[in-house]
């Protein structure tokens, strides 16, 4: 007689099959993956051409901070390597194309202030929630009825932060601002080590990448997974 399935896992993301991973293969636990498309890899999504050898589309880039996704990866044997960050920084901002080294592209120190205030304040906030439960911060109602927009229009005093700021939030979500609980976003913030580390590139989230992309990840788990995992799209 085979052994019934113990625990059903909905959706072959990278989360997913690390849980069937855990429990089918450390635990013994039988366990099957249903994933509703005909890939897996969820929000991550390696697209593999000759011309250019491959491109990730979705999840990419990794560094400290995200140690249980760089010690799959070791497991799995997916190497990375360090993103190019030589040269000036350019930056599309306001309709304006701006090339400059260094943390800011403008002079002005009132909007100077405006920024780094921001992020001191996220961060201040972010202090405020338990890590592994967010809903219980002391101001996880408000927080949660609010959008990222909502509180960043309120908050900034200059044109120039705001920007900016949509700007990081833009470049570590890929989504719009009015779309995300502010609740949700400073938690997020937090487990990244606060604003900057998320946003910064050397000994932080942006540092690197997967050779070959990051799609691997699922792609290895899948193959030590076998016929545990089911695509069910139709
Ligand atoms: C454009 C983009 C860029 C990103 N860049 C980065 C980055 O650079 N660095 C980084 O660390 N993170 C990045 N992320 C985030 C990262 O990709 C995700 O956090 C991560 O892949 C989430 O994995 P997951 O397994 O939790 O969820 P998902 O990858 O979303 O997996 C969920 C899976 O469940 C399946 N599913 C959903 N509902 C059902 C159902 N009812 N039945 C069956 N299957 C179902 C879905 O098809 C999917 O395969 C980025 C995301 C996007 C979209």
């Amino acid at each position: 007689m085979e052994k019934p399935v113990e625990v059903i896992v909905i959706g072959g993301g990278i989360s997913g099959l690390c849980a069937a991973k855990l429990l089918a293969l450390e635990h013994g636990v039988n366990v099957t993956v249903l994933e509703a498309r005909n890939r897996v890899g969820g929000r991550t999504n390696t697209l593999e051409d000759p011309k250019f050898k491959y491109a990730d589309l979705g999840g990419a880039y990794v560094g400290p901070t995200q140690n249980r996704i760089l010690r799959v990866a070791k497991e799995l044997g997916v190497q990375t390597y360090k993103v190019y960050n030589e040269g000036s920084i350019v930056e599309f901002l306001d309709g304006k194309r701006r090339v400059f080294s260094g943390d800011m592209s403008t002079w002005n120190p009132v909007a100077i202030l405006d920024y780094y205030n921001m992020i001191r304040t996220l961060d201040k906030m972010g202090a405020e929630i338990p890590l592994d439960e967010p809903w219980k911060a002391p101001k996880a109602s408000q927080w949660d009825s609010m959008t990222v927009k909502e509180f960043l229009d309120k908050r900034c005093w200059t044109n120039y932060a705001k920007k900016r700021m949509v700007q990081v939030y833009n470049d570590a979500m890929a989504a719009e601002p009015e779309d995300m609980s502010l609740l949700y976003y400073l938690w997020y913030l937090k487990s990244g080590d606060g604003v900057l580390r998320v946003a910064a590139i050397e000994d932080a989230g942006q540092e690197r990448k997967f050779n070959g992309g990051s799609q691997q990840i699922s792609n290895r788990l899948k193959d030590k997974l076998g016929d545990r995992v089911n695509n069910v799209s139709m």
